[in-house]
């Protein structure tokens, strides 16, 4: 299939040798095929030119041509950018409060029902907290369906007001829930349209405003390549989220998208979906999706 980004630099740097002397303007050619392979791997062109420039002011200061191996410590300059840029080191969602609450925003379709559950079944596991799942979508009686299969699966109470048509109030009535029966950890599943729209955005406003959320978190498919950065974007823009879940991380995505979609918005990526089963979850780990990126 495609060649790797880290092939692509090998025979770039293979080539730029061959022609014995080496500048500053071959030095740009070869920027340029990484930046084609940003792109290729879904990384929005600003970002990537933006990366690139980076990597050639890094590059020519470290005198990478002069190395034994360029193509190597060009692909080491690659990898720490790449790193950096998805911001280092992992970051975990803040359960802090009692109860802690969860809220999930995104559009249809983009994974959140099957994350709440993930996130529950995680914390009730690992950290061995008692967990509430919280039904809000009034739109689609399936979703509340949904909701209830994947909480009777992990052993997670689900709260639903089926005949209740106000988000606001179910999720202010589940907090209260929570309280009087001593849960730790809240995770509030929201409608999702399937594209942005403006009665979505006022409604998971709304929420957020009346639940005080420790942690608001941006879901989406990873598979959608530039739409996940303008959806991430725009929900930024309305509801100021904590963190980004990238999910259908199982797919063929090269990952492009965790890189545009952090330095959009500047908000850490925390979880990727891995599959649609209830352990299908990994922390984000920016050094492993550079891999990902250059593999
Ligand atoms: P919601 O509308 O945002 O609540 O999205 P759902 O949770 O219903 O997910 C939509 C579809 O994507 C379902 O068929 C899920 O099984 C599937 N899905 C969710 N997360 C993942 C994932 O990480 N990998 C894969 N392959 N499928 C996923």
């Amino acid at each position: 299939m495609f060649e790797s980004l880290s092939q692509r630099i090998e025979e770039a740097v293979h080539k730029l040798k061959g022609k014995g002397r080496i500048t500053e303007v071959n030095v740009a050619s070869t920027i340029k095929d990484i930046r084609r392979a940003l792109i290729d791997a879904d990384v929005n062109y600003k970002i990537a030119k933006q990366v690139t420039d980076d990597i050639k002011v890094e590059a020519l200061g470290r005198k990478v041509l002069k190395s034994l191996a360029p193509g190597q410590v060009l692909i080491k300059i690659v990898h720490e950018k790449l790193t950096e840029l998805m911001g280092g080191k992992p970051q975990e969602a803040n359960l802090k409060g009692s109860p802690a609450i969860v809220l999930m925003a995104g559009l249809q379709g983009s994974g959140k029902t099957t994350f709440s559950g993930k996130l529950a079944n995680l914390i009730q596991q690992k950290q061995h907290k008692k967990v509430l799942l919280v039904a809000c979508d009034v739109y689609r009686p399936a979703a509340i369906e949904q909701l209830k299969v994947v909480g009777e699966q992990i052993g997670v109470e689900v709260y639903a007001e089926p005949d209740n048509k106000n988000p606001v109030a179910i999720a202010q009535n589940a907090v209260e829930h929570a309280k009087t029966h001593h849960y730790k950890v809240v995770v509030v599943d929201t409608a999702g349209r399937l594209a942005i729209d403006e009665v979505m955005m006022l409604e998971i406003a709304q929420i957020k405003a009346a639940i005080q959320p420790s942690e608001t978190l941006f879901v989406v498919d990873a598979m959608t390549g530039q739409d996940a950065v303008n959806t991430a974007k725009a929900f930024n823009e309305r509801i100021d989220f904590d963190g980004v879940v990238l999910t259908k991380m199982d797919g063929d995505t090269r990952g492009g998208a965790a890189l545009s979609i952090r330095a959009v918005v500047d908000k850490p990526i925390k979880f990727i979906g891995t599959g649609e089963q209830m352990r299908a979850l990994d922390t984000f780990r920016p050094e492993g999706m550079a891999g990902r990126i250059l593999d």
